[in-house]
């Protein structure tokens, strides 16, 4: 049997195009559908716009600091379209960068949303295409749960391309995206109030860095509400839609925004697909595959968010070069989920790899644990009362380090560095034995005693 291409691509975002360009590199006949932008959520609609956004609302804490070394009058007049705008110009950018790679690599690119038509054929706009392979990378959705005045809320699509800000902003959720976005708002100038419906924000993390990082996000100025949960929302003006808010908590509270932005999770975006017509399985709505990336339709892969692993660009990525060695070396290639580094990109920072206190004790280990919290070197001139924690998990049987956690200033950057060592299987000895960079915050973690 033949087919019009090896490999067929639905999604070009990051594991996609990926998987696509290096399919192609390798001899390949590839094609890519994507219905929207090139790049996926990640440059178009996530970690790229987000850390633009981030990095402009860190402004407001930086004059705030500059204060106590000298600097006076410093302050502006925050402009928001200015930085929505050059935000777009650089994603455009991107868009460029991707197409390019693409077209270098010989892979022809299919602007529509591709429905399986059997198990070696997909449509896209009508026309029908056969592939001998086909990869799902199509990625996520944000999830809004059901309730009276869900549809008067904005997800974090939206909040990209936003007309105006708010004054006053509600957002919902504990998650990543909370988070962060709770500190771009409030960073922004944005009066910001974070609802979160369990105990602690961050889910999953270790327990004193969510302590620590909620009070830090209050300190800031955020207006961490726990325990709280919205029962409905209605518009204080029923004639303009684009106007104030009026929500209604569980509680019985009342109070009125300009923005509710619901980070409630993402789901995996397999709706247009027409799974059904090749015959491949899910499971709670995630494609279901093997540790090949394989679903149980021989034919088609899938990889990424729509897997429902962890949901990280770079983890995207790496299942794309797991799958890339499996079809050409033919490697059966276990990716690791274990040990993957992330940070949360809110104000502070958090960084993370390993087991948290938490999730070693989940695993039976026998261990000890580092910790101190201190005043960044920085602030103590900004006259900032923003502290940094860190945190180590170190296995007592082998005086490996299982863990290291940081909320505070870098944490992102310092944390890859960390990651790499727990790869390696570095031990509590092997970090006492590295010299420190002075004067950093780092170097804390190679002095804890
Ligand atoms: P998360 O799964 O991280 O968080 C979802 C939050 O919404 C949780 O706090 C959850 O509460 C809450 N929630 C879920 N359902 C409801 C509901 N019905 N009502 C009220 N609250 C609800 O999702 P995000 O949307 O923040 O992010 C999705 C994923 O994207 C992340 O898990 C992460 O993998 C990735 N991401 C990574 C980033 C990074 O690397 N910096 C940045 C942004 C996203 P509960 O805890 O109680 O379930």
């Amino acid at each position: 049997m033949s087919y019009q291409y090896d490999l067929f691509v639905i999604g070009a975002g990051s594991g996609g195009v990926r998987a696509s360009r290096i399919a192609a590199g390798k001899g390949y006949k590839v094609a890519v559908a994507e219905a929207s932008a090139l790049g996926g959520t990640c440059v178009n609609i996530g970690c790229v716009p987000k850390k633009l956004f981030v990095y402009g609302s860190e402004f407001s804490h930086a004059f705030k600091d500059a204060q106590g070394y000298g600097w006076e009058n410093v302050s502006g007049e925050f402009n928001w379209p200015t930085l929505r705008d050059n935000k777009t110009a650089e994603i455009q950018r991107l868009n460029g960068i991707y197409q390019s790679m693409l077209d270098r690599a010989g892979v022809d690119i299919i602007n529509g949303y591709a429905r399986f038509v059997d198990e070696h054929t997909v449509e896209v706009n009508g026309t029908q295409y056969t592939a001998e392979k086909i990869l799902i990378a199509v990625g996520g959705k944000p999830f809004i749960p059901e309730f009276k005045g869900s549809d008067l809320v904005v997800s974090s699509n939206e909040m990209f391309f936003l007309e105006a800000l708010p004054k006053k902003a509600l957002v919902v959720g504990g998650g990543y995206i909370a988070v962060e976005f709770a500190g771009i708002l409030n960073g922004l100038g944005v009066d910001t109030t974070l609802s979160y419906r369990g105990e602690q924000v961050l889910r999953g993390f270790d327990q004193d860095i969510r302590d620590f990082a909620q009070e830090e996000y209050k300190k800031a100025g955020v207006d961490v509400q726990l325990n709280t949960d919205v029962e409905s929302i209605q518009l204080v003006d029923s004639s303009n839609p684009e106007g104030e808010r009026l929500v209604r908590f569980k509680d019985g509270r009342e109070e009125i925004f300009g923005l509710i932005l619901y980070a409630t999770g993402r789901i995996p975006y397999t709706d247009s697909l027409a799974l059904d017509k090749a015959g491949i399985e899910t499971e709670k709505g995630a494609i279901k595959v093997d540790s090949n990336f394989t679903t149980n339709v021989p034919s088609v892969f899938a990889i990424g968010d729509v897997i429902n692993r962890l949901q990280l660009t770079p983890v995207a990525i790496g299942e794309a070069m797991a799958l890339i060695s499996y079809w050409f070396e033919g490697k059966a290639v276990t990716f690791d989920y274990d040990n993957v580094p992330t940070a949360v990109f809110s104000q502070p920072q958090i960084g993370t790899v390993g087991l948290g206190e938490e999730e070693a004790e989940k695993r039976g280990y026998d261990f000890r644990v580092y910790q101190t919290d201190f005043r960044a070197m920085k602030h103590t001139l900004s006259g900032s009362t923003e502290r940094t924690l860190m945190k180590m998990v170190v296995d007592n049987k082998t005086d490996k380090v299982l863990g290291a956690h940081m909320v505070g200033d870098y944490a992102g950057e310092i944390i890859q560095g960390l990651g790499v060592a727990l790869k390696a299987g570095a031990t509590k000895a092997d970090f006492d034995s590295t010299v420190g960079v002075h004067p950093t915050s780092a170097e804390e973690f190679v002095t804890f005693s």
